[in-house]
């Protein structure tokens, strides 16, 4: 199988190492000069949960130096990159290309439709996790459930060999006919942990103790399960706060994602996470006020990085 990673950062470089693994044909593209260069020349070093090991595989910088198209393309940008990179490859996709994204947030799977096809696009979640270390370098950090479905619930026979593809690589990767819900449960998941886990400068256990911060987490995610009501979304868990604190719990030695961007005053995905929940609440009239103050919090947080004292 030939497959395309399209942002090879930590996800990225991960999912794709694991896949060549498996002795597929796998070419990274990233934007990244030096960590496209040190994979090159040395290989893709990935440490961690799946052993420690140089992975030999291609890299490259320009999507106008790939000659043949694929079977699979995997997006794996930040989402306020997915728009570029599905212009960037549009000319790459074959007819017989399909395009998965695993992003986290909501509103990639509709930008890659409407720039790539919707009948290319296939979309899931995964709980795998990855950390970038340096050029070349990755850590494998976490391991987790991964599924996959068509945005429409069909069980298909693409959505099968992708799995089955997936599983040959080692991720365990199950299909499922509701792709939608379970990228807005994992959405809810974020918008309860990440922003506030941000201002807040703590570990994901840090969310559920004591008094105001497991209150306010349950007020961005009951906005959240309004707004995913609104939609008629068929959410995996009935009390999605219930959940998200179980989940704190889980994982509470974790720095979550976008804390880990916020102290490389790198920007975040705000805008997909807590500000999706406000663009689509004010689609259907469904106030979102803690959303909206947490987005704009995030939001004057960037804006301030290097004014910071
Ligand atoms: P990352 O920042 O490590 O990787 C993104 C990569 O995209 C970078 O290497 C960047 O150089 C590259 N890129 C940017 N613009 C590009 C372009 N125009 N063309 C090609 N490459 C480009 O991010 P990540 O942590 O791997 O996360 C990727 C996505 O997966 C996000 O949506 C994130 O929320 C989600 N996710 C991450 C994890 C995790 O553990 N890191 C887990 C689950 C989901």
């Amino acid at each position: 199988m030939k497959i395309t990673i399209v942002g090879a950062g930590a996800m990225g470089s991960l999912f794709g190492g694991l896949l060549a693994e498996a002795g597929n044909k796998v070419l990274l593209l990233d934007i990244w000069k030096e960590h496209v260069d040190a994979i090159n020349s040395k290989g893709l070093w990935i440490e961690g949960l799946s052993g420690d090991r140089f992975i030999k595989i291609k890299a490259i910088n320009n999507p106008a130096d790939i000659k043949v198209s694929s079977d699979l393309f995997i997006i794996f940008v930040k989402s306020y990159h997915t728009e570029s990179v599905a212009k960037n490859i549009s000319s790459l996709v074959g007819e017989k290309s399909t395009i998965l994204t695993l992003q986290n947030g909501l509103g990639n799977f509709e930008i890659l439709c409407h720039i790539l096809g919707s009948e290319k696009v296939i979309a899931g979640t995964t709980s795998y996790g990855a950390t970038i270390l340096g050029p070349g370098e990755v850590r494998h950090a976490g391991v987790g459930p991964t599924a996959i479905g068509e945005l429409d619930g069909k069980g298909t026979h693409r959505v099968e060999k992708f799995s089955q593809l997936l599983n040959q690589a080692g991720i365990k990767t199950e299909t499922t006919k509701n792709v939608i819900g379970l990228i807005w449960s994992k959405l809810l998941v974020n918008v309860g942990i990440n922003a506030l886990g941000v201002l807040l400068r703590v570990k994901n256990g840090a969310l559920i103790l004591r008094e105001y911060a497991p209150k306010l987490q349950a007020a961005l995610v009951e906005e959240a399960m309004k707004v995913a009501q609104g939609k008629e979304i068929a959410l995996i868990h009935q009390d999605m706060v219930k959940e998200v604190a179980h989940i704190c719990e889980k994982t509470r030695d974790n720095l979550n994602s976008m804390l880990q961007d916020v102290r490389k005053k790198r920007k975040t995905e705000i805008d997909f996470i807590n500000g999706a929940i406000v663009r689509e609440g004010e689609k259907l009239n469904i106030p979102t006020p803690v959303n909206r103050v947490m987005t704009d919090l995030i939001k004057a947080l960037e804006e301030s990085y290097e004014k910071q004292i």
